[in-house]
């Protein structure tokens, strides 16, 4: 039997990147056991409901390269308000796969339930639900609903009166389940609420929602967070209530903070969005979040593996049972590895919107710029970790330069006179240089420091900062050759002016 796995978010806000971690897991377990990932939609709360999360959150998938076989159809994401549903839709045989277009197929089941003695309506008042809360919470025990309803004689609730449906939870005996990662799970009755299964709106709960939705999709492997764990019992009761073949579970631990914490957000990077707007690659990002938890063999210290190296490795049976700690150091030092390792062309491609969002390329790029940004490329891939580091990388390419002030002029040791002096007979030599390469510039300045009798420091760190405006740059020679010896002469005499 092929396996069929699924990614069941709420829209109700972008998923949080430990979330994602277990979407990737879901999908590297489909593609290795060449099954099927699906994409529900879970829109059954309706307070918490924003519609504009799905195409954002079908974006981050497709971004990252987590494909699904089966999910909202076009008629379904009109429905729903996505604008632009022709690029998302995808449809399956068991759709509709948003939630609130099913909810007639719910309603059928927990009426079933009912029927079968499983379930029973209740018309407490919500003022009458918070009493029962509060004196429990004076006695110190959980809040738990007092099953008031369930004891009333069983048409005392008309189905035409308000009322929601309640799951009847054994009160004694134990509900257990096997879990992949946790192994026996054990959950005493008598602790678990009878919980609702249908809203007084005709909206099921998630509780009674999953269950129907993972039969009738005919989910076989249901991998989630761990946060999930205390629901299973319910769903468990429902699975046999109904006489439905359970799923395998498999609850995959939390991810962290290295040290345990609660994962926080560095410069607000928690969702696929802003990692992506903080210039992260999607395959770096892929490879990074497979390995949170997950590792393809005892002593294995390969940690750069290809989409199809983890397609082919991925073990959902080798998962920690750890919560797993989510190292940015490691994340950027991995991005690192994956910028170098594009061909520069390809490193350009993915440049670009990054450049251009900050206004230094005009939008569509013209081909002289283009050529351009094919001499900056291998200038710059060896030093950046993030895209986005382009920008103060490189921004003095593109727009004029403040003059460094004399502070800055002087950082390396000089004083004005001596700098002047430098500034000075360096443009001579630039001014000379028969052709403006990196091969004519570079041992023409090296002949200079040796005349001028200083360190490379001394006077390349001059000129860098005299001609980039920074301390800091692409290597030097290449720099000057792309800015091209009319902006280098000016900016050399600029900085020899503010010397004065
Ligand atoms: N809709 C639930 C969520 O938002 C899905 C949980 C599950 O995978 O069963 O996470």
């Amino acid at each position: 039997m092929s396996v069929r796995v699924r990614f069941a978010p709420s829209p109700t806000g972008e998923p949080h990147i430990g979330n994602v971690r277990t979407v990737v897991f879901n999908w590297l377990f489909a593609r290795k056991m060449g099954g099927q990932f699906i994409l529900r939609i879970e829109d059954t709360d309706r307070v918490r409901y924003q519609p504009e999360t799905i195409p954002v959150i079908m974006e981050g998938l497709r971004w990252l390269g987590l494909d699904w076989d089966e999910g909202p159809g076009l008629e379904e994401l009109k429905r729903a308000g996505v604008e632009n549903a022709e690029a998302y839709a995808v449809g399956g045989p068991y759709g509709p796969y948003i939630q609130s277009e099913r909810l007639p197929l719910y309603k059928q089941v927990a009426e079933e339930l009912i029927a079968a003695g499983w379930a029973y309506r209740c018309n407490c008042t919500p003022e009458r639900l918070e009493e029962v809360r509060q004196a429990q919470r004076a006695r110190g025990q959980p809040p738990m609903y007092d099953r008031h309803c369930r004891y009333l004689p069983p048409d005392a609730i008309s189905p035409d009166e308000p009322h929601v449906i309640r799951l009847k939870v054994p009160l004694t005996g134990r509900t257990v389940f096997q879990d992949v990662i946790r192994g026996e799970v054990v959950f005493e009755n008598a602790g678990i609420d009878d919980q609702v299964l249908l809203k007084s709106d005709g909206f099921p709960t998630y509780h009674l929602a999953v269950v129907v939705d993972d039969h009738s999709m005919k989910v076989t492997h249901v991998i989630r967070g761990d946060d999930w764990v205390p629901s299973t019992p319910k769903h468990v009761l429902l699975y046999q209530a109904l006489g439905w073949e359970m799923p395998v579970f498999c609850h995959v631990p939390l991810v962290t903070m290295p040290g345990g914490k609660k994962l926080a957000k560095r410069a607000g990077a928690t969702s696929i969005t802003e990692f992506r707007k903080q210039g992260y690659l999607a395959e770096a990002l892929l490879n990074f979040l497979a390995l949170l938890g997950w590792a393809p063999g005892e002593g294995e210290t390969q940690e750069i593996f290809s989409r199809e190296e983890l397609i082919e490795r991925f073990d959902l049976y080798r998962v920690n049972r750890a919560p797993a700690a989510f190292s940015y150091d490691k994340l950027d030092w991995m991005n690192g590895v994956y910028i170098r390792s594009l061909s520069s062309d390809e490193l350009l491609e993915r440049l670009l919107p990054f450049w251009q969002e900050a206004g230094l390329v005009p939008v569509p790029c013209p081909p002289e710029t283009r050529a351009v940004l094919r001499r900056i490329v291998p200038l710059i891939q060896e030093r950046i970790k993030h895209l986005t580091d382009v920008v103060e990388m490189t921004d003095f390419f593109f727009v004029d330069i403040a003059p460094p002030s004399a502070e800055q002029l002087l950082a390396q040791g000089l004083d004005a006179e001596k700098a002047r002096e430098v500034l000075r007979r360096t443009r001579a030599v630039l001014a000379d240089v028969p052709e403006f390469s990196e091969e004519a510039i570079e041992p023409s300045l090296r002949a200079l420091v040796e005349e001028l009798g200083l360190s490379n420091r001394q006077v390349f760190g001059l000129i860098r900062i005299a001609t980039t405006g920074k301390a800091v740059s692409p290597p030097l020679f290449g720099t000057l050759s792309i800015l091209g010896r009319e902006r280098v002469l000016a900016r050399l005499e600029a900085a020899e002016r503010q010397l004065m």
